[in-house]
């Protein structure tokens, strides 16, 4: 795998998964009817107004202290071992749909439609993690051969990992080749965007299990799937 791998999926490879758009609204499997017909809608016209594109920056993860690593020798940030597993690699996953469902959602608001506003944000997020999923895959694809295999996906979101790791992380990847930056308040923009921390383990199996992960909120929606978490 090259040092900056991009990709530029087109939307046919994407699909939005509704449970992670119910996700997103809060709710459960049933919803009202003007609910379901607004993420419907919300669904095609997220597909108008996304643009998907995505890389991979492969990076050095060194140890600097027990429990602190640093990326390419950069500054140093807390992540647990159990969550790097020994590994001395990572990727640093950048993905995004551009601006346009942000832009749309705050038109809709603005007018008024809060539910119509929700549901695009619902569904735009739902994409984008989709997008990061196929990136997460293609990132295995990539360092299969080297017996590599990526570990947990640690988005700045995740309890494992500080929000100022954010600009660590961005530091990575040419970001600017795929219209993404950090705003002063340390959020990605466009909103629709996420990047991530994926240690690559040695030997192509994972081990262990992490105690944080059992309880936290997001465990749901996680990288790589619960099933393989243990
Ligand atoms: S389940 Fe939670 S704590 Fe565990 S890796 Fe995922 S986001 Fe982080």
């Amino acid at each position: 795998m090259e040092r900056w791998f991009r990709w530029d999926p087109s939307l046919d490879q994407l699909r939005v998964r509704r449970a992670r758009v119910l996700h997103y609204l809060q709710a459960g499997p049933r919803v009202r009817p003007e609910v379901e017909e607004a993420v419907g809608e919300a669904g095609a016209a997220v597909r108008r107004l996304s643009q998907p594109r995505g890389g991979l920056a492969r990076c050095a993860l060194r140890t600097v202290e027990e429990g602190w690593v640093s990326l390419d020798g950069g500054d140093p940030f807390p992540l647990e071992d159990g969550y790097r597993e020994g590994a001395r690699q990572a990727v640093v996953l950048l993905a995004t749909l551009g601006e346009g469902i942000q832009r749309e959602s705050t038109l809709r608001f603005k007018r008024g439609e809060y539910l119509e506003s929700l549901a695009l944000d619902a569904v735009g997020s739902a994409l984008v993690d989709e997008l990061a999923a196929h990136l997460y895959r293609q990132a295995g694809a990539l360092v299969a051969a080297e017996g590599l295999v990526p570990g947990y996906l640690l988005s700045p979101g995740c309890p494992q990992l500080l929000p100022e790791v954010q600009a660590n992380l961005m530091r990575e990847v040419p970001a600017q080749e795929l219209g993404v930056y950090l705003n002063d308040s340390g959020y990605l923009v466009p909103t629709k965007s996420l990047c991530a921390l994926v240690p690559l383990l040695e030997g192509g199996r994972r081990r262990g299990s992490r105690a944080a992960c059992g309880r936290c909120p997001q465990r749901e929606r996680c990288f790589p799937p619960a099933e393989a978490r243990s």
